[in-house]
């Protein structure tokens, strides 16, 4: 089959046909610090990046992926000391979150990454990696710490299109640093002797950044396909790691960069620092994990999606309705890739244009009633949907809906409004609902 897979590439801002170096297509995705449980962000990046992963295999492409967990980090250390009154039993923080992460990427039908690498069982990795950055004058140490240079990279900065001088005055500066240059950024933060780890510059852990460029060389090569992670990760994150890599090997680190957009609450960003964000498994109590899937690929990946319940509640109906068209046929599993179907064609040159999975999706909906028509065509947009989109199609099982205090609070109180034919007030208690994903359906007040 012809692969003809585009992708805008964050580095040059344009749409490239993707080819990798080697038939072997090496991916890397930044993982996460597995200090909580994952939210809806986290489900947004990893689908996309798995559709991804799903359309190169699509395409035979042999693909090893690797994403890595940030198992050391303050937050970690934070919230063990908050559970536990000791920070250093931070391993079982990580460990519980791991195992959770793991649950709540199976349900959203992810594949697991061919590696999911923890930065603490790669300390010697780092170290030396750090090492020969200090022994090729990108790198030096100061009390104890280690900083990367920037004045010794002159590209940096051109991932996220910022010039130096903009950088550094757009920069915080913190007094208790010995940096020599505000834009320098640590490698390696000194520790108090015995804590964390010996290194060549006495205890410490590693700074953030360093873990993706050891463990993408490690895994992968000096030289990689395909990076990804959200776009709020582009500066200073992909900045700093393709400071440190091409420092050290002297090749572009990254072919292709692929950011995925970021789920907003009233234009906002959602976090946990700013606390409006939902965990995927307090989601998944309301909505089936594919309708979530599904919701996530109804928009295109780079774009930002505005979270609604509403919206939500209604890619529920049509996935459901998806699930029922496909329900009615079985479809042999030998429909080659290059059939020649008008609908499928079209389906998969979205794909192939930038992935566009909400144009695809389009598709699908614009020809429904021809596709009951022709069992080929259905069969083979099933193939995309399943292999490609990774969406099971299982029609969805009546979902127990999480009543919390507050839900049960609302529906109270219209039941009251309904009892007093207040149906002004009763209307707006729906709405309240509906908000909150919650769908009333009355019966009949005699
Ligand atoms: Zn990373």
């Amino acid at each position: 089959m012809v692969r003809m897979l585009k992708i805008i590439n964050t580095l040059s801002g344009k749409k490239e046909l993707f080819k990798p170096l080697f038939d072997k297509v090496t991916m890397y995705v930044c993982g996460v610090t597995p200090y909580d449980r994952a939210h809806i962000g986290h489900g947004r990046c990893y689908v996309v990046f798995d559709v991804l992963y799903r359309m190169l295999r699509f395409l035979e492409y042999r693909v090893i992926y690797c994403r890595n967990f940030t198992d050391i980090d303050d937050k970690l250390l934070k919230k063990a000391e908050h559970e536990f009154g000791d920070a250093q039993r931070y391993p079982e923080i990580a460990e519980r979150n791991i195992k959770l992460f793991h649950q709540d990427m199976a349900a959203l039908n992810c594949f697991a990454p061919d590696y999911e690498p923890r930065v603490t069982t790669h300390i010697p990795q780092i170290i030396t990696f750090i090492d020969a950055l200090i022994k090729k004058g990108h790198a030096y140490q100061a009390n104890g710490d280690v900083y990367f240079q920037v004045s010794s990279f002159p590209s940096y900065g051109k991932l996220s299109r910022q010039k130096l001088d903009d950088l550094r005055s757009g920069v915080r500066v913190d007094v208790r640093e010995d940096k020599r240059d505000q834009l320098d950024f640590v490698l390696w933060k000194g520790e108090p002797e015995g804590k964390f780890w010996q290194s060549p510059w006495g205890y410490g852990r590693p700074g953030w950044h360093i873990e993706c460029s050891a463990l993408a060389r490690e895994y992968l090569s000096d030289q990689i396909d395909l990076h990804g992670g959200g776009i709020d990760l582009i500066f200073p994150h992909h900045e700093n790691e393709i400071a440190q890599s091409e420092s050290l090997y002297q090749t572009a680190f990254t072919r292709y960069w692929v950011h995925n957009g970021l789920i907003m609450s009233d234009k906002e960003k959602m976090s946990k620092s700013l606390g409006n964000v939902f965990a995927l498994e307090e989601l998944f109590k309301q909505f089936d994990p594919m309708v979530l899937r599904f919701y996530f690929l109804n928009h295109h990946y780079r774009g930002p999606i505005e979270f609604s319940f509403n919206d939500l509640a209604s890619v529920q109906k049509s996935y459901q309705r998806l699930c029922n068209l496909f329900s009615q046929h079985v479809c042999k599993n030998n429909i080659s890739k290059d059939i020649d179907l008008p609908i499928f064609k079209q389906m998969y040159a979205f794909l192939c244009d930038d992935l566009n999975t909400a144009g695809m999706i389009g598709v699908l909906f614009d020809h429904a009633s021809e596709l009951r028509e022709n069992e080929q065509e259905l069969c083979a947009a099933k193939m995309l949907l399943t292999d490609v989109l990774g969406l099971t199609l299982e029609p969805l099982s009546e979902k127990k809906i999480h009543i919390t205090p507050k839900i049960q609070r609302l529906i109270d109180e219209r039941n009251q409004a309904r009892e007093q034919k207040n149906w002004a007030r009763a209307d707006v208690l729906r709405e309240q609902l509906r908000q909150l994903g919650i769908e009333v359906q009355d019966e009949k007040i005699e």
